[in-house]
């Protein structure tokens, strides 16, 4: 039975026999596996096991062999089976699929060589004068001409309560260019001399698709919001690294957030682009532990599209997935996203469209012509429009019966967007740690609009197989945290939006197990816990189901396994 036949419905997991697809014989004959189970590597016994398979969907124990689930059932059962083979016993521990982030920037080299004004990982209130100290220091190592840059800028996680200025940043320095980054990825703050370099004055026009900020009397504040920051690029300079330094740096960031990765729990994580040769000597190294679904833009999308490469090339550890995300707005977190009505509390502002719509339906037609699985950002629902209507057309001109086009972020939807979503099968990969991490951003939009947002239980209830994505950096990747903010819709502060989109502990281990799975066209060989598949799962301290709700995100990770291998042990 070819993963093909498989309907959406089946896939989000509504009760139905068809599910039974997804379970043993499918996946086994799909995944080539042995057909001598009888002696084990491993078994992992007393344990309570949630499989995301309708077919079995609870087990007390399995058995592992040559990296694939070679059995499940009771622990008399298993233990019956193991002969020799080592025993896990799991102490009545719960253990689920292995996690899948379905969107990542994986920015490891950024973790490790750059300043990081925030915290990546956690909700943390930084003060603007560390901010600018961390900068100094920077600065002062710093060449001349050459950019001094922070990341990891969170603007509502700042004690002082007030905007970051370029005032702010003149105290960094007034001779050399400084910029911070919003973790978000749309905007970014600038110095004065910055500003200089890139020619903008007070009276500079707002390019298409963004914004040079003004405070109340006119003056630039700094900030820099999508496509005006665009000018930025071609000034100053940065820091290169060429040859074998460039390549060690990048396997070193690689391999440092494949070890946080494993940390929390993640298995696959769909990347961002990247570099994919040192992508490949890390693996080759050992120093791999999760799989990657591989993004590709720029030199290796063309090199896709001119190589004859589609989506599925590769093996299980690194494949070509979907292209790197195409944005078609802003920031749902920055709140530049493009939407239908004004923003709360604004001017009549509604947000960046960063490309046109015959720009937009080019792009789309070209990578589904090469067999390459789209995907575009968009947040606000006029982009999810226009995301549509360009995939609308591209299915249009060169029918495929699944090809599953992802839109990332997918945040603000609305009735008649999930009919266009559903008719053509997209798969959204939507925020996940945000209902958490960013609560306090929600008023910029306000109820109405929070509950049309990251909404989790409308698209499941149309069938829609939403999978999770972090988008690390912009939100933790925990996915732990996303699975609380999922099941409560309450924030870090104790404000809930949206609590009409709430799903169940279950459906929200689904979204960021088997959706994912399904999203890079894997659910035969992954995504839950069955005979056949790869043995990827994760030991969690408490039962996500029975735990309080509030607590989930503190869930200790005790053991993550991929393929068999055991990659991180608490
Ligand atoms: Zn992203």
């Amino acid at each position: 039975m070819s993963s093909r036949t498989l309907n959406r419905r089946q896939i989000v997991g509504m009760a139905g026999a068809g599910l039974a697809l997804l379970g043993s014989r499918a996946a086994r004959a799909a995944a080539g596996a042995p057909a001598d189970w009888a002696a084990p590597d491993f078994v992992v016994l007393n344990a309570r096991v949630y499989t995301m398979d309708p077919q079995q969907p609870q087990a007390e124990a399995f058995a592992v062999k040559d990296g694939r689930f070679a059995a499940l059932g009771s622990t008399l059962a298993m233990k019956s089976l193991a002969g020799k083979a080592q025993t896990i016993d799991a102490q009545q521990m719960t253990v689920v699929p292995g996690f899948i982030d379905s969107h990542n920037h994986a920015p490891g080299n950024e973790l490790l060589y750059e300043v990081l004004v925030g915290n990546p990982y956690e909700v943390e209130f930084v003060t603007i004068a560390s901010i600018i100290d961390k900068l100094r220091v920077k600065a002062q190592k710093t060449p001349a001409d050459t950019w001094v840059e922070g990341y990891f800028f969170d603007d509502t996680k700042v004690k002082d309560k007030r905007a970051l200025t370029r005032q702010d940043l003149d105290q960094v320095s007034t001779q050399l260019p400084v910029m911070v980054q919003h973790r978000g990825g749309h905007t970014a703050f600038y110095n004065t001399k910055a500003l200089q370099l890139a020619g903008i004055k007070k009276d500079t026009a707002n390019p298409a698709g963004g914004t040079f900020d003004r405070d109340a009397n006119g003056d630039l504040t700094g900030r820099v919001t999508d496509r005006a920051r665009d000018v930025f690029n071609t000034v100053g300079k940065h820091m290169t690294y060429a040859g074998e330094d460039a390549m060690r740096r990048d396997r070193d960031g690689l391999a440092f957030i494949s070890k946080q990765f494993v940390r929390y729990g993640l298995t696959s994580v769909c990347h961002e682009a990247g570099n994919l040769q040192a992508l490949q000597e890390v693996r080759a190294r050992g120093a791999l532990l999760h799989r990657v679904s591989y993004e590709a833009e720029g030199p290796e999308l063309a090199a896709m599209l001119s190589g004859g490469m589609s989506t599925g090339l590769g093996d299980e550890w690194i494949r070509l997935g979907a292209t790197c995300e195409h944005t078609a707005d802003g920031s749902f977190s920055e709140r530049t996203m493009a939407i239908s009505v004004p923003y709360p509390g604004t001017n009549g502002y509604r947000g960046n469209v960063t490309e046109t719509q015959d720009d937009l339906n080019a792009w789309c037609e070209r990578v589904h012509r090469a067999g390459i699985q789209m995907n575009c950002h968009a947040n606000g629902d006029v982009a999810i429009d226009h995301v549509l209507t360009a995939y609308e057309r591209a299915l249009l001109l060169k029918p495929a019966a699944d090809a599953r086009p992802k839109i990332t972020h997918c945040t603000l939807i609305n009735d008649d967007l999930v009919r266009r979503i559903k008719a053509i099968g997209v798969v959204p990969a939507l925020f996940t740690s945000y209902a958490y991490y960013n609560p306090d951003k929600f008023h910029f939009y306000g109820e109405e609009l929070m509950k049309r947002c990251m909404a989790y239980r409308t698209l499941l209830d149309a069938g829609v197989p939403a999978a999770a994505g972090s988008d690390f950096d912009p939100g933790p990747f925990s996915p732990l945290m996303g699975i609380q903010g999922m099941v409560t819709r309450t924030g870090w502060n104790g404000e809930v939006w949206g609590a009409n989109q709430r799903i169940t502990v279950d459906e929200a281990l689904r979204v960021n197990t088997l959706n994912g799975a399904y999203a890079t066209r894997e659910e035969s060989i992954k995504g839950s816990i069955a005979r056949g598949k790869l043995a990827d799962f994760v030991m969690l301290a408490e039962d996500p189901h029975t735990v309080d709700p509030a607590k989930i995100k503190d869930i200790k990770i005790v053991r993550t396994v991929v393929g068999g291998r055991t990659q991180f042990s608490a």
